[in-house]
């Protein structure tokens, strides 16, 4: 049950209002009471007056202090409230009928200070009394009257009970009020649970509706949009990887099974077999080369992780391995490779490895698209406080159209030729997840017929 969050908020805004009430009952029926008994003692303080200067006035006809109480408490009847004149003793000279039952002993000092202040209010027993001096000069006696302390405590009984029924009742009321307030303002949750659990790989391009996009449901709905969008990208993105892939694998593979179904249809002579056989050996290259970039390019969702083994290295060292290696090639193909550095290490934190690839798949491609004849430069030089890694060209060029898409994958501009020369448009992909991984970028600009200059730039420690 406390596992629904329209329960619990109920139960919170329940018990903070059952608190509140509380707190603002108790302080009422406080303040109350306490007009309550001041009321009393006002009400008390009234009739006792009334009642001495009837005295005064009797006594003055009169002259005669009994006569004169006798005449006054005949007159002078209160329901619920006994009369009593007193000596200044406080022995009772004289009292109200209804008063014949109770003995009530004022003690002298009560009279004292009534004498004194010429009113006096106290509680004797379970009476509340208010004395007063018969005569200003409080030689005859004092008048008293008295009522029972429980017509207040019956009253504010009375309003202890309407209290705690009242609170109950507003209790009740507004934990009702409030559960239906929460699952009026629930509601909309339950619809985005109910249509985000209808949303599956079937349907990824479906979205959660958003009523108000400025308040903090709406808001939780476009996160989750957002998140949609980006899941639904990336699922799109692997599933044109993977058609891509088996694309690019599928050609290599038709080539392997009609070569040797060819080879093996009938009996062929030795140099048959042979020719056959370094065709298969070719286009198993191409494989090994398209799986091998494949396993680096799933690499790539595991970007900052142990797979990428960064640590400081001297890109003066990667730069001249790789020229080493790349010499090779373009001495096979009549190319002119010229490397440059500069004379202190360029260093920084990287993954020796990754960079090494970088750079090799850059004069690769140079030197593959640039005829014999030609010439190919690295350059490593340092640009305010970033490595910059040049790999120009003199070759083919690559026309504007296809400059911005030769670092998607699979992309080639001359599919044909390119494949001859046994690339699967994954080389620069490679290249510029290599310089993202190391918080840098790549380039390019070319011109047709002229040639291409590829630049990475990479943040250097120094
Ligand atoms: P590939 O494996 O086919 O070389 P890349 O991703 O390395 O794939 O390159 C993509 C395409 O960009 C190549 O097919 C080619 O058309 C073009 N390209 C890359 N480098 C050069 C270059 N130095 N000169 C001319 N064209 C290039």
């Amino acid at each position: 049950m406390f596992d629904s969050v329209r329960i619990r908020l109920t139960l919170w805004y329940a018990c903070v209002l059952a608190l509140s009430l509380m707190v603002f009952a108790f302080l009422l029926y406080k303040a109350t009471s306490a007009v309550f008994y001041e009321r009393q003692d006002e009400s008390l303080r009234s009739t006792v007056k009334t009642v001495v200067s009837a005295y005064q006035e009797e006594f003055e006809e009169q002259q005669s202090a009994q006569k004169a109480g006798q005449v006054v408490l005949t007159e002078l009847t209160f329901p619920d409230r006994y009369v009593l004149l007193v000596d200044n003793d406080g022995h009772s000279m004289a009292s109200s009928k209804n008063a014949s039952g109770i003995a009530v002993n004022i003690p002298s000092s009560i009279l004292k200070e009534a004498h004194d202040r010429s009113f006096k209010v106290a509680t004797i027993g379970d009476l509340r009394l208010a004395v007063v001096p018969l005569s200003p000069d409080g030689q005859i006696g004092f008048a008293a009257v008295a009522e029972h302390v429980s017509v207040i405590d019956d009253g504010l009984r009375q309003l202890r009970r309407d209290f705690f029924a009242g609170v109950l009742v507003v209790l009740l009321l507004a934990s009702f009020g409030g559960f239906f307030l929460a699952r009026k303002s629930l509601g909309p949750v339950a619809v985005m649970n109910r249509q985000t659990q209808r949303i599956s790989v079937e349907n990824l391009s479906s979205r959660l509706d958003i009523t108000n996009p400025r308040d903090e449901l709406g808001s939780l709905a476009t996160t989750i949009n957002e998140l949609l969008d980006r899941l639904e990208h990336s699922f799109k993105e692997q599933q044109r990887f993977i058609a891509d892939a088996s694309h690019e694998l599928r050609t290599p593979l038709a080539v392997l099974r009609g070569e040797s179904e060819v080879a093996l249809d009938k009996p062929r002579t030795i140099r048959e077999y042979e020719q056959s056989l370094i065709l298969v050996r070719e286009e198993a290259e191409r494989l090994s080369r398209i799986v091998e970039d494949l396993f680096v390019l799933a690499r790539q969702p595991v970007e900052g992780s142990p797979a990428l083994l960064k640590q400081p290295l001297s890109l003066n060292d990667v730069i001249s391995d790789c020229a080493r290696a790349a010499q090779v090639l373009a001495n096979q193909k009549g190319v002119q490779l010229t490397t440059q550095t500069v004379p202190d290490a360029v260093v920084l934190n990287g993954d020796e490895d990754l960079l090494k690839r970088m750079v090799l798949n850059l004069l690769d491609n140079a030197v593959k698209f640039t005829p014999s004849g030609g010439e190919v430069s690295v350059t490593l030089s340092r640009q305010n406080g970033h490595a910059r890694i040049t790999v120009a060209d003199t070759g083919v060029g690559i026309p504007k159209v296809a400059q911005p898409y030769v670092f998607d994958r699979f992309y080639r501009v001359d599919k044909a030729r390119s494949r001859e020369l046994g690339g699967a448009g994954l080389g620069l992909s490679i290249v510029s997840w290599i310089a993202a991984v190391h918080e840098g970028k790549v380039t390019v600009s070319s011109e047709p017929d002229q040639g291409s200059t590829f630049i990475v730039e990479l943040p250097a420690n120094g």
